[in-house]
């Protein structure tokens, strides 16, 4: 993690001071500057535009406190950070600069938080992710990712129509053909926009992007559906299930890797095409499925998604192109590489958190021979598959149990999420499932449910 040095200031101060005339040309008087906290909400700042060589430079304050906002908002007092002391420089990357909404006058940035002496933060999430691009790239490989998020709409008149359906896209043309202009204007690119399975649900696939850009688009179109959503007078829920007789909302995260331009995913002598080094990949994610799952799948009711035959792939198994399997391998065909979807994740997760420790486990040695077993074909019920953790405590246990997993994200990023998790774990305690899905239905919450 680097320093934030008086020299790398002033750089950062220029440089935006040369973007800011073409950020007027785009009709931008005002920045959101956004980080996601440990519960997978995202926090902002917001600036005048003027002020952003110097705070490109020196950041703007936010208190660590946030870190210690729960799933609805409240504060759990018996976290560590639930103080009032203290506070962070939140530092814009340059880099993640894009539309929020042009008309509005809006552009959005990420950021990474230091301390005030220039040092890093060491329970930021985006940082603890660009470390682990760096490490990644350090041990010769390179990883792209891209990303899918489904939602669900709330509100009235919703956009009406089957599964999949025709119809659905036609009763919500205008809607989507919004949300596609707002995805152009931000530059941000995407493969697919339609319905999903669910009513009123709907999915959108982004292009794949290195690492913390797939990280930063993913949180900037979220932002997006929400503010279209908004404007049709909708609000998007991404919780992992708005109701207890319907499909959830995943946030499936696409990866594939090389090492020297070659892939590791397909071209290989392994089963379904795998490389040696390819094998290892889809071992070590398979054997810390269970810790990952604190990540992936952040939220108490997150379980209540993961149900079996619900395309949420909740057995610890490997198949090739089977949707009830927690890792898919999609072999690629004509203009697309092999790619491996890691499909338990759901749209509550940090994205940051989550890629960092993917990449954490691909970086360790994957020419270690591991056993990997043979891939899974044909829905996992009925077959002996070993079920993933079936609640956060368990996938908190094997979380807090993992040790590369504590040892890249050191003491106060590990135990500080495990704290945020057993918050989580508090605030749900006692509530029937009607309660504890109706306190997430809206995700992320309004301030409704976090005053209720
Ligand atoms: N909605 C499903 C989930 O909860 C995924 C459906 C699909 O395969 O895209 O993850
Ligand atoms: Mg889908």
């Amino acid at each position: 993690m680097t320093l934030l040095s008086a020299a790398q200031r002033q750089i950062q101060a220029e440089r935006a001071r040369e973007l800011i005339p073409g950020l007027q040309d785009r009709g931008v008087r005002q920045l959101a500057i956004t980080f996601v906290n440990h519960a997978g909400l995202p926090l902002v700042k917001a600036v005048p535009l003027a002020r952003l060589p110097r705070v490109a430079a020196e950041g703007v304050g936010f208190s660590p406190v946030a870190d210690a906002f729960g799933a609805t908002g409240a504060i759990d007092p018996a976290q560590s950070l639930a103080r009032p002391d203290g506070d962070l420089r939140l530092v814009p990357d340059l880099d993640s600069l894009a539309l929020l909404d042009g008309e509005a006058g809006w552009g959005w940035l990420a950021a990474d938080r230091h301390q005030q002496n220039g040092e890093p933060y060491a329970a930021d999430q985006r940082l603890f992710c660009r470390d682990r691009r760096q490490a990644l790239e350090a041990a010769g490989l390179e990883i792209r990712i891209g990303g899918e998020i489904e939602w669900v709409l709330l509100g009235d008149d919703l956009p009406a129509g089957g599964p999949y359906g025709a119809d659905r896209l036609l009763d919500g043309l205008d809607y989507l053909g919004a949300l596609a202009a707002a995805l152009d204007a931000a530059d941000l690119p995407w493969l697919q926009l339609h319905p999903e399975y669910g009513p009123a649900q709907f999915e959108l696939s982004l292009a794949a992007a290195g690492p913390l850009a797939a990280a930063d688009r993913l949180v900037l179109a979220r932002l997006l559906i929400q503010r279209v959503s908004r404007r049709f007078g909708w609000r998007a829920s991404f919780s992992p299930l708005v109701a207890a007789d319907r499909v959830g909302n995943g946030g499936h995260v696409h990866l594939s890797l090389r090492r020297g331009g070659e892939p590791l995913l397909s071209g290989g002598a392994g089963v379904a095409g795998l490389t040696a080094e390819g094998e290892g990949l889809v071992a070590v994610l398979l054997e810390s499925l269970p810790a990952l799952l604190a990540l992936a799948c952040p939220l108490v009711v997150s379980y209540r998604r993961l149900q079996p035959s619900h395309w949420a792939a909740p057995f610890q198994v490997w198949g090739v192109e089977n949707r009830e399997a927690a890792l898919r391998l999609i072999p690629g065909g004509p203009g697309e590489a092999a790619h491996l979807e890691f499909k338990i994740a759901d749209a509550a997760a940090n994205p940051y958190l989550l890629l960092g420790a993917l990449m954490a486990l691909a970086a360790d040695d994957l020419a270690r021979p591991r056993p990997l077993p043979a891939p899974l074909t044909g829905d996992p019920v009925g077959q002996g598959a070993p079920r993933l953790p079936s609640d956060l405590p368990a996938a908190i246990t094997a979380f807090a149990a993992h040790p590369l997993l504590s040892r890249v994200m050191g003491p106060l990023l590990h135990r500080t999420v495990i704290e945020a998790r057993e918050a989580e774990v508090r605030r749900c305690s006692g509530l029937s499932d009607g309660a504890l899905i109706a306190s997430t239905r809206l995700w992320p919450p309004s301030e409704r449910q976090v005053e209720g």
